[in-house]
């Protein structure tokens, strides 16, 4: 089973919150409080796309309001139970892909930010390393289940991953993370 056997049959955006809620296309449903789906502008031009949910994301439903949420705050060019943050699996992220698609096809964003290594796998598959491809403009790969959208994708790390890291390299890994998120912000079209 995967999250595919719970999708709404529209691409609108609040049946495909209200749907993701009932999920349990893989294990994870067991041991968290609910599903926590993207949040934003529907017509949003970019789009970020994060890992799984860390303790106070579970908590409140809502992505990026931990730690890691607000470093990203301040790495954007503008503007009970406590759950140990595991890695998924790759069982479990395909499983969880189809949401992440509809949900790609329902805001068709122009630029999508990938967000550590479980956000680039996920979209860009298990072989994609981060390391050889930063500030690169990808593109998604094809595939019969891949959404009929062709943003600009750009892959950077996870600000949980500067907090997991050194503190000596904080500054560092924060400055290149900023520099990432301003190269995608380059690359959305004047409007
Ligand atoms: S992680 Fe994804 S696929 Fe698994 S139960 Fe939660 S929403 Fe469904």
């Amino acid at each position: 089973m995967t999250a595919a056997d719970f999708l709404p049959p529209t691409k609108d955006l609040d049946d495909l919150a209200a749907a993701a809620k009932g999920c349990q296309g893989c294990d994870l449903f067991r041991d968290a409080d609910q599903t926590v789906f993207g949040e934003g502008a529907r017509s949003a031009t970019m789009m970020l796309v994060g890992e799984q949910p860390g303790d106070q994301e579970d908590r409140t439903g809502r992505p990026f309001v931990g730690p890691a949420g607000r470093l990203l705050d301040k790495a954007l060019p503008e503007r009970g139970k406590r759950r140990i943050h595991q890695t998924p699996t790759r069982t479990e992220v395909v499983a969880c892909r189809p949401w992440l698609f509809a949900e790609l096809e329902a805001v068709n964003p122009d630029v999508v930010v990938l967000l550590g290594a479980t956000a680039a796998k996920a979209l860009l598959g298990n072989d994609f390393r981060l390391t050889a491809h930063r500030q690169e403009a990808l593109r998604l790969p094809g595939g019969d289940d891949v959404p009929p959208v062709d943003p600009t994708v750009v892959a950077t790390v996870h600000p949980s991953s500067i907090l997991r890291g050194p503190q000596e390299r904080r500054d560092e890994a924060f400055q290149a993370l900023v520099d990432d998120l301003r190269f995608a912000a380059g690359l959305l079209p004047n409007r």
